[in-house]
């Protein structure tokens, strides 16, 4: 069987799985589950493997699950589809959990459905056979950077090291037998298109994550406000300070600093003493990152003493800026425009939001496209898928493709790839860079 006659085979293997994926993205859907504790996702995923024979490992950093389809030619490379296991908070969505307010508006459920619809697609068709490389579809926990406070203790009992998934994970070793990964991400269609679209994704932010305390002095609100020190107002001038500084930021740098107060006093009559707040400084590129980062420490800082409190930072390790390879992006732009059209396939600009898969980027070759087949806003209550074939199969098909790509004729294209690609920077670099946080 040649290359093409392959990857059709495949596709319609895909196709041909396309109830059992939806379902599948459904089932995630309805019930969504925050960071580090995706329990009933990971064993939806653990149920799937078990269906399709696949062997796997589960509980990795705490949640994730890691299967592995062996090559019938060897095991010169191993190329990861990854799918995120987590939801985020979003209790205005119909369809958030009543207790937790998750929701699954960043679509991670699709991640999922593709990951487990690349895995059918290969074993359904008996691909494997015909390569000389492995894949390891990859479920893995707490993409979304949230309830930092909450993670900081998982990271004091020793649970976890890093708040995010994917940096964990590499801690751990459990991305040391993998060599290239590829992921998708959905993203919103305008008003004013009928269908979706794929994107190529070459960029996007990092950031660094922060936990800031304003401490003074509890009072009477009313009767004796002199005697205390209010933090909530040192919190106050704390953000006005960082937005006195906000022209100084460069276009080019896309800084973005949003903080929320995860603690704004205790009782209205009680002068605050204690006011918390969550917030990442995010830059496309990491010198500005640290450099904003300094200067937002020093404004936050500012707003405490103007009132006589104290201000704490915590700084902790966020998330790299996504840097997507060339060769990885172009085999799946290709393989896109022969399956939708090249009308429906182009390369995105910089993206100002952020994912950990920046952090696998900086250590593999990573493709991480965003699929465009969702009518609302990302986070938002709106949020919903409006073209499943774009969401749920589509990107399977097209990296399966890839796959096919990469590891026909004895890996010959992997190792093309790997024999021109420099990472920018060792696993021990990025390791020692994550732990610099902490002097
Ligand atoms: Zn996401």
């Amino acid at each position: 069987m040649n290359k093409e006659q392959l990857k059709q085979k495949v596709c319609q293997a895909i196709a041909d799985r396309k109830v059992d994926i939806k379902a599948m993205a459904l089932a995630i859907w309805e019930e969504p589950e925050l960071g580090y504790k995706e329990t009933k996702t990971a064993q939806k995923v653990e149920a799937a493997f078990d269906k399709l024979g696949v062997e796997y490992r589960n509980k990795l950093a705490l949640t994730g699950v890691k299967g592995r389809l062996k090559g019938g030619k060897g095991s010169k490379y191993s190329v990861a589809v990854i799918g995120e296991l987590d939801a985020i908070i979003c209790a205005d969505h119909p369809s958030a959990n009543d207790i937790s307010g998750a929701a699954h508006c960043c679509g991670h459920n699709a991640q999922i459905a593709n990951m487990m619809a690349v895995t059918m697609g290969l074993i359904d068709s008996g691909a494997m056979e015909y390569l000389a490389g492995d894949v390891v579809p990859f479920a893995v926990p707490a993409e979304e950077y949230v309830e930092i406070t909450y993670r900081k203790r998982l990271i004091e009992e020793g649970k976890i090291k890093y708040v995010g998934g994917k940096p964990e994970l590499i801690h751990r070793g459990e991305f040391d037998d993998i060599d290239m990964a590829l992921q998708i991400h959905l993203t919103s269609v305008p008003k004013d298109r009928s269908n979706g679209f794929i994107e190529i994704s070459t960029t996007s932010n990092g950031f660094i994550g922060k936990l800031i305390e304003y401490k003074g002095e509890a009072a009477h609100a009313a009767a004796a406000p002199h005697a205390g020190v209010n933090a909530l107002n040192a919190a106050m001038m704390g953000m006005m300070g960082v937005h006195a500084i906000r022209e100084t930021f460069q276009e080019k740098d896309y800084i973005r600093f949003h903080p929320i107060i995860t603690q704004g006093g205790d009782l209205v009559n009680v002068i605050p003493s204690s006011v918390k707040m969550e917030s990442y400084v995010r830059a496309s590129n990491v010198p500005a990152m640290i450099d904003a980062n300094e200067r937002i420490n020093r404004a936050l800082k500012a707003g405490a003493m103007s009132v006589g409190a104290t201000c704490e930072i915590k700084d902790l390790p966020g998330y790299l800026p996504l840097q997507n390879n060339p060769t990885l992006n172009e085999l799946l732009q290709n393989n896109a425009q022969q399956l939708i059209g090249e009308e429906n396939v182009w390369v995105a600009p910089h993206m100002t939001g952020s994912t950990d898969t920046g952090d696998l980027s900086h250590i593999m070759p990573v493709s991480h496209p965003w699929i465009g087949s969702v009518r609302g806003v990302l986070h938002g209550k709106d949020y919903e898928v409006f073209d499943e074939d774009m969401a749920y199969i589509r990107p399977a098909q097209m990296m399966a493709c890839t796959i096919i790509d990469l590891l026909y004729n004895d890996a010959e294209q992997a190792e093309q790839m790997m024999a021109n690609y420099q990472p920018l920077m060792t696993k021990e670099a990025y390791l020692e860079f994550l732990s610099d946080f902490d002097k």
